[in-house]
């Protein structure tokens, strides 16, 4: 938690640091303190549309009289963050062998590495994990995937770069119902350049993982890079008109992120962050709690 704190420290150096500047010495809520606030989340990118709910929000309150103070106008704003945050963000639920997980996102994001971080994590659960290198796009994406199941010690079905994603993991479910597999976590192509063909090929892997298992996937993950600002919410947006997520990997919290932009993304596709990256490590990453989060973004 400490790390996570440090982290967060930083990432939100900007929202919170920027925050604290604000509310320095000031006495009374004036529209001059409310335009201030507006302009810090703007450019913390929080997003205009979820900034101006929040701002809105807040005004109302004070117009009504119920917010008095900076004080309580800080508590507000906290409260705000936190109502959006706070989607039900456990994992779906069934009884299918293997639970299916597609992870989807931007070469670059921390998508390898946050699939190993989740692997060692079921593992440690008991739960016989295995991976797919459904990213047969490059075959260093393949090498990387089969260097971190080596060091976590869990199986990877593959097959030599350059064949059919959909393929790669279609087999790998098939594998994992033959050896009674708990969890098959699958890594996909993220080339930026063609993102038709890449929406167009991970439709077809969400497909063809039905043929074998009905309800597959049960996650379809995007990862997330903390620290890439209003490109995370465009990202954000175009996975999920082609592939409808049902989570967000956040990764790089320990960077300098522009960290505000995971509260206009939620906001915006109310779709829950399922689990954090905080380091390069192994162990760096934790099922995100919006509690948890909010309190290291204000304290
Ligand atoms: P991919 O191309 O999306 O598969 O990205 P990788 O998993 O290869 O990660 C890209 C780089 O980001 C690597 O250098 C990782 O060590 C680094 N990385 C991934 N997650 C985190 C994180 O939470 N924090 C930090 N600081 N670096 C990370």
């Amino acid at each position: 938690f400490q790390k996570l704190k440090e982290g967060l420290s930083k990432t939100s150096g900007k929202l919170v640091g920027g925050m604290e500047n604000i509310f320095l010495g000031r006495k009374e809520i004036d529209e001059d303190l409310l335009e201030e606030l507006e302009e810090l989340f703007i450019t913390s990118d929080v997003g205009v549309e979820t900034t101006m709910k929040i701002i809105d929000s807040v005004r109302q309150q004070v117009d009504r009289k119920t917010l008095k103070s900076p004080e309580e106008l800080k508590l507000a704003l906290k409260e705000q963050i936190f109502n959006i945050l706070n989607i039900d963000n456990s994992l779906v639920q069934t009884t299918d062998r293997p639970y299916v997980m597609i992870v989807v996102g931007v070469n670059g994001t921390g998508k390898t590495t946050s699939i190993a971080k989740m692997a060692k994590m079921f593992k440690e659960q008991g739960l016989k994990t295995c991976l797919a290198a459904g990213d047969t796009f490059r075959a260093a994406a393949i090498d990387q995937l089969c260097v971190w199941a080596d060091r976590v010690d869990v199986p990877v079905v593959k097959q030599s770069a350059g064949s059919d994603s959909a393929a790669v993991i279609f087999d790998a479910i098939q594998s994992c119902k033959a050896k009674e597999m708990d969890v098959l976590i699958c890594d996909t192509a993220g080339r930026l350049q063609t993102k038709v063909n890449l929406m167009k090929e991970l439709e077809k892997i969400i497909r063809v993982a039905k043929k074998e298992l009905p309800d597959a996937p049960h996650e379809v993950l995007l990862v997330l890079d903390a620290t890439s600002g209003q490109n995370a919410l465009s990202q954000a947006v175009k996975f999920h008109e082609d592939v409808n997520l049902t989570g967000i990997v956040l990764t790089k919290l320990d960077g300098t992120a522009k960290g505000g932009s995971i509260i206009g993304i939620v906001d915006e596709l109310k779709v829950p962050v399922k689990f954090i990256g905080f380091g390069e490590g192994i162990d760096d990453l934790k099922p995100f709690d919006a509690k948890n989060f909010v309190d290291a973004l204000f304290d």
